[in-house]
């Protein structure tokens, strides 16, 4: 690795007949203040060179390794000149400007397309060795990191290209054996003919009617009582709009901004500023919406994606006591929307979608021993009351093998696990795409970005997401939707079905 780095510092006075005392400084500094931090018996580090000098202005080059990367050497070197030069001539570094930035570093693979990024110039590659010229960076945002994660950036965008298409790594775990299938038909399709469903107002949505609803409502109810209330998972309530803040610090920010569905507030509630809109609104009816997006502002929030993220928030730079792990909460009040675009289908991949999501934290060990018992929950509800054809698979998206998130957020240090079911009408159990109805995870990465923390041990996390409308589909794509043909269990569960309505 190697910086090269031209700057400019401007002092609060004129350093005019103060140069041999810089110079002193400089010479000073590449002995010892930067090369802090290069191991003993080892050259490197960096090397402030061809100075000049001009009025209150210094402008310099900073040569370096990556023991003390260039950016964090000027930083160094103007805090120092700032101390030394203010003892002794009341002068300080009121400015650092990068003039130019060139960073050369070892990639393991070649990118086969080219690489862009913000803040940088020009980005060139040869034999495994990237030369990367930054643009204009502020001292906060050089102090913040900016230079490392550009690098980082860019090593991730090579990986993208070699893992593009490349999908998931998948191993199966376990499989159900065969179940009686009673059809082959999409329920969504036969539910729309009996009107149990309608497509919803806006796309990727349904309304359900009260049959449908109670379908819905009582596969809610089978995993509260037999998975969440057994297992000791207590309720709470999130909220729907989640800032983007949190979901920076989940990852989901930037793994998934292409899915979120973004919020936007009015500017002012002042009727007064509101009056021409509703005069158009009034005159036109129609919504004048050049107007009415002067009326509001830009999205500062979303709507919810995960349950999850609200759930880690609610506990920032907390300390959980020991009595209290593992921590098991369940979220099931705040529905789901995702911008599905051309993947929507059925009630199963749609753009708003009712989960129960179950939080734990804990340590590993506890962790470990808590998703065997969720298996085995789980297991009981697909096997003895849905009766279900599913399985369940080990799955890693393959450019997180690297880094990065499942939900897109948080490296899955322990997996994640995928439940899926077999729907009939998509072909033959070989051949056909299963559905993932739930799935498990559990993830090193939360509690470190939230720092939340347990009086003695490292802490853990992990969510598993129970989709009603998913776990609908699967039940219904296999068991029909002839209620007198349903499972005995489901049929306990799900008793007498709603009176409904007739239209004419
Ligand atoms: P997929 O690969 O099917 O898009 P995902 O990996 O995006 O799923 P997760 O983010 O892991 O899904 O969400 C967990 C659960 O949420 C899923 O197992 C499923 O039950 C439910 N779910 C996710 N997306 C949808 C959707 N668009 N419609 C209905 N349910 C969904
Ligand atoms: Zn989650
Ligand atoms: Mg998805």
């Amino acid at each position: 690795m190697k910086f090269e780095l031209i700057c400019l510092m401007t002092f609060s006075g004129s350093i005019k007949d103060k140069e041999d005392d810089i110079s002193k400084m400089l010479s000073h500094a590449n002995q010892d203040l930067l090369k802090r931090g290069v191991p003993t018996g080892v050259e490197g580090g960096a090397s402030a060179v061809d100075v000049e000098y001009n009025q209150n202005k210094l402008k310099l080059k900073i040569v370096s390794d990556r023991y003390v990367r260039a950016h964090d050497a000027v930083l160094r070197l103007k805090k120092k000149l700032s101390q030394e030069m203010g003892k002794k001539h009341h002068i300080g570094v009121r400015g650092v400007e990068i003039i130019s930035y060139e960073v050369e570093f070892q990639v393991d693979k070649m990118p086969e397309d080219t690489i862009n990024i913000p803040y940088s110039e020009d980005i060139k590659f040869d034999e495994n060795k990237c030369t990367l010229k930054i643009g204009k960076l502020t001292q906060d945002q050089l102090a913040n990191n900016y230079v490392d994660r550009m690098i980082n950036r860019i090593k991730e965008k090579i990986d993208a290209q070699f893992y593009e298409g490349k999908g998931e790594q998948w191993i199966l775990l376990w499989c159900s054996e065969e179940k009686d299938i009673v059809w082959n038909k999409d329920p969504t399709v036969e539910m729309g003919k009996k009107g149990w469903i309608i497509k919803g107002p806006t796309k990727g949505k349904w309304f359900y009617r009260p049959v449908a609803a109670k379908i819905l409502r009582t596969m809610e109810k089978i995993a509260l009582e037999e998975v969440m209330k057994p297992l000791g998972f207590e309720e709470v309530i999130g909220s729907m709009m989640v800032p983007f803040d949190t979901w920076i610090e989940t990852g989901h920010m930037e793994g998934v901004p292409n899915e979120m569905y973004y919020v936007s507030e009015p500017i002012t509630r002042d009727p007064k500023e509101w009056e021409e809109l509703v005069d158009y609104i009034k005159i036109s009816k129609e919504v004048p919406i050049e107007l009415l997006s002067k009326l509001v502002s830009e999205p500062k929030s979303g709507i919810c994606y995960a349950q999850c993220p609200v759930i880690y928030w609610s506990l920032k730079n907390r300390t959980l006591a020991d009595e209290s792990l593992p921590l098991l909460l369940y979220e099931r009040t705040v529905p789901s929307a995702r911008y599905e675009s051309g993947g929507r289908h059925g009630i199963e991949r749609v753009d708003e979608f009712h989960r129960i999501e179950p939080v734990y934290i804990g340590t590993k060990e506890q962790l470990l021993e808590l998703k065997e018992k969720m298996i085995e929950r789980y297991r009981h509800v697909f096997e003895n009351i849905l009766e279900l054809e599913w399985r369940m698979a080990e799955v890693e998206p393959f450019y997180l093998q690297q880094a990065g998130s499942r939900e897109a957020g948080g490296h899955t240090e322990e997996g994640t696990i995928d439940f899926e079911a077999y729907l009939p009408y998509r072909g033959e159990r070989e051949e056909s795409e299963w559905l993932e109805f739930q799935n498990l995870s559990i993830f090193k990465k939360y509690t470190e970005s939230f720092n939340i923390k347990s009086q003695t041990k490292a802490l853990y996390s992990g969510c598993s997401g129970i989709g009603l409308e998913r776990w609908t589909a699967a039940f219904l794509a296999q068991k029909g939707i002839d209620p007198s043909k349903w499972p005995n269990g489901f049929k306990e569960c799900y008793g007498d079905s709603p009176k409904g309505l007739k239209l004419l």
